[in-house]
């Protein structure tokens, strides 16, 4: 068995003491069982062992010195792991209470031998590695123990099947046997059934409820997009209004066309940098919602005139989540059922810096009444928790008023379900939420946002040095955060990068949008509506503020993403003057310092005014600087006013003339035609049109372009203008083909 003891005591190892010299002796019997021994005499490297040592299986722990804190914090990093309490020849006494809570017993050093003892504790040690074990995983481990012959699908059969041929083999050898072992069919009785939840898996879906906080939770394996298409095919019945954040995922749009549903798009708040923030408290009340259906083409032929359901995306992709608890009430006035669109927060239970800013969170305690609404939350569980790709869950808590039936939602998530699932990404999802179980998941959590912050105030008192030192030009990149945070305990307010790290990673106060604050620039906020999530990061660039949009002079995000991928550097988003970057769970610590010193790197060639050729070479026109690039691209960006002219699209949505489902039918039977952008005024498209960033969808399928000196028009034209002047940092457009010559044409519906 592998697997790591840890020995904390006073006791040196090299002490010449009868108690040291036993205490060698166990050390290597323990070895004997396969174990390694970490042997410390200082509490720091006791609690350095306990942070950063993930294979602990046990731990032999005297009480003096500093035995009170090591067990606390074996106790805030392990869940029953098997604690035995060192000592000479009698056991410890008036130990506080909570300690005989946590240790498993006593090891007496000089009274047992070493041989006794070492026995002792590797049984212990191998109890818990079963123990650790989520339903699925473990039943799953158990059956691959036993190698049987199948006679069942997949017909790789375990692999067999691979080996009969030279690239069948190096796919073998490639992935390995245990993983061809593991895909098994749906007809192994022993793992229960993913489609009716039975067994092991169901089980194994049950431990995920209770550790998400869900009255039920179905596991997913074909990505939350999935998720997303079962909720709305089951909570919307046809031509039913559904009031939808405009900030929604592709899979939401095609929920609501299998659904045949009408939707109301609710707008979110953009900042002068283009990043979408949340949507206002006020128009998610009862009387915006019923002013909003008030004018609405699509509300007068609806098959009942409320709503039968509202989603909203928690957190947004640059990581602003809701006071849930409060959007469900808001909601909720309006439509029974709420859903939020967790794809990006599925870690958000296990820190209590999120309390009440995930879906689940919203339960009969912290919304109690009969005006609760029934909550649904979708997650990629893949996309920021430990676990492959495609793999998601589904979270419900029903409320009386919109009763659920758990069997017609089974009917829906099978119309979505593979027969043959994946069953390693079932294991994924088991073993993702068992590493969120106990004190495992804050620990973790706690790790990416102190990390996160780390870089965020290092960043800034950078930027800080950078101004004070004479010899350079004193601009550098900044981080989209507060500039300064209350602490609550004094009320006193202190610069960003002076507040400890205690309270940053606790206090949720600190990251909070303050109405009016100047550093997000979003308008129309209700204290605590919306909080930035620290571990998602965006850095800005020169040549944008959150409140009044582009500046004279800047330096275009694209380039520098060009510069830091040479680098080997990838970001997760690319915006005009933005760039995020994700601290998930994965994170090395220290990672963050190669991308600050990239980015000074980046500075000093722009400050040196270097040749492009030799900062970036094979990007972009030849025999200029970087500097002069970054100049004309900025000017342009500039000058073009996209900014503005995207705000107008999203102050007046585009008219809806067709539903999604209507604009569907058009779509399979042949009748859109792709349309170029001169002649695109007053068409209905067909296509979803999304411009990153800010990634909110800027055309629905089904809506009018409206006239060419239009918002849309406007600024498509503008957009295609800038793509045409520097093809090499076109825009990331969705739904919009290009042509050689880089003009944009959209597929409509045929007139
Ligand atoms: C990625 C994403 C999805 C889809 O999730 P997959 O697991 O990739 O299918 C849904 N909603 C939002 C907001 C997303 O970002």
């Amino acid at each position: 068995m592998e697997g790591t003891i840890l020995v904390a005591g006073d006791e040196r190892p090299d002490a010449d003491s009868a108690v040291a010299e036993q205490l060698r002796r166990l050390c290597t019997a323990m070895e004997e069982h396969g174990l390694r021994v970490r042997w410390t005499h200082r509490t720091t490297d006791a609690l350095a062992v306990i942070r950063s040592e993930s294979m602990l299986m046990g731990m032999l722990a005297g009480w003096d010195g500093g035995g009170e804190k090591v067990l606390d914090a074996v106790t805030k990093r392990f869940h029953r792991l098997p604690v035995f309490l060192m000592a000479a020849e009698q056991e410890p006494r008036d130990l506080p209470l909570w300690v005989y809570e946590v240790i498993q017993g006593y090891v007496l050093l000089l009274e047992d031998t070493p041989g006794f003892i070492a026995g002792r504790i590797a049984h212990a040690a191998e109890e818990y590695t079963e123990r650790i074990l989520p339903p699925f995983f473990e039943a799953l481990r158990k059956l691959e123990d036993r190698h049987r012959y199948s006679w069942h699908t997949p017909a790789h059969a375990g692999g067999v099947a691979f080996l009969k041929s030279a690239v069948g083999r190096a796919f073998f050898d490639y992935y390995g046997e245990r993983l061809l072992r593991t895909d098994l069919s749906i007809s192994v009785p022993e793992l229960g059934s993913p489609l009716d939840h039975t067994g092991p898996i169901g089980e194994a879906e049950r431990n995920a409820a209770r550790i998400f906080g869900a009255d039920r939770t179905f596991f997913v394996v074909n990505g939350n997009s999935t998720a997303n298409r079962i909720v709305g095919h089951h909570a919307i019945a046809r031509d039913e209004l559904a009031l939808v954040d405009r900030n929604c995922h592709k899979s939401i749009q095609h929920a609501l066309t299998i659904s045949g549903a009408r939707p109301v798009y609710l707008v979110p708040e953009r900042n002068g940098l283009g990043l979408a923030g949340p949507i206002p408290a006020g128009k998610l009340s009862a009387e915006a919602v019923r002013e909003r259906l008030a004018d609405h083409p699509f509300t007068a032929s609806a098959a009942t005139p409320e709503p039968a359901y509202a989603v909203v995306t928690n957190s947004t992709y640059d990581g602003l989540c809701y006071d849930t608890v409060r959007v469900a009430e808001l909601l909720g006035a309006s439509a029974p059922r709420v859903h939020f669109d967790e794809a990006w927060f599925a870690y958000g239970r296990f820190n209590p810096l999120y309390d009440r800013r995930y879906g689940m969170a919203v339960d009969e305690e912290s919304l109690p009444g009969p005006s609760r609404p029934t909550v649904f939350s979708t997650q990629s569980t893949h996309k920021l928790l430990a676990a492959l790709s495609q793999s998601s869950m589904l979270h419900v808590r029903p409320a009386p008023r919109a009763p659920l039936d758990y069997e017609r939602l089974n009917e829906t998530f099978l119309m979505h379900a593979s027969t043959s699932p994946l069953y390693p990404m079932i294991a994924s999802l088991d073993v993702a939420a068992a590493m969120m179980d106990g004190p495992s998941g804050p620990f973790l959590t706690g790790e990416a946002i102190v990390e996160a912050i780390r870089f965020r105030q290092a960043m800034v008192r950078l930027a800080g040095r950078i101004r004070e030192d004479t010899a350079r030009p004193d601009w550098f990149f900044g981080v989209w955060q507060p500039d300064e945070v209350t602490d609550p305990r004094t009320g006193r307010s202190l610069p960003f990068e002076n507040a400890d790290l205690e309270l940053l990673s606790t206090r949720p106060e600190c990251w909070t949008l303050a109405p009016g604050a100047a550093w997000h620039g979003f308008d129309d906020l209700d204290d605590g509506h919306c909080m930035l999530d620290p571990i998602k990061v965006t850095i800005t660039c020169p040549g944008a503020d959150a409140t009044g949009g582009t500046t004279e002079w800047g330096i275009p995000a694209k380039i520098v993403a060009a510069y830091l991928e040479r680098r080997g550097i990838v970001v997760e988003k690319i915006g005009d003057h933005t760039l995020l970057v994700l601290f998930s769970l994965g994170i090395t610590k220290g990672k963050w310092g190669t991308l600050i010193d990239a980015l000074i790197d980046f500075k000093s060639a722009y400050d040196a005014d270097l040749p492009l050729a030799e900062v970036l070479p094979d990007f972009g026109p030849s025999g200029i600087t970087l500097r002069a690039l970054c100049t004309q691209v900025h000017n342009k960006l500039r000058d073009a006013n996209l900014d503005d002219l995207l705000d107008q699209v999203f102050t007046d949505l585009p008219e809806p003339v067709l539903t999604p489902a209507a604009c569907y039918q058009a779509l399979i039977r042949s009748k859109t035609e792709r349309v170029p952008l001169r002649e695109l005024a007053n068409r209905t498209s067909a296509a979803i049109v999304v411009v990153t960033p800010p990634g909110i969808p800027m055309l629905m399928p089904g809506e009018s372009t409206g006239p060419d000196d239009g918002p849309l028009m406007s600024y498509l034209y503008a957009l295609e203008d800038f793509d045409r002047t520097f093809p090499y940092l076109a825009t990331d457009i969705h739904g919009a083909a290009r042509d050689e010559s880089g003009h944009y044409w959209i597929d409509c519906v045929t007139t």
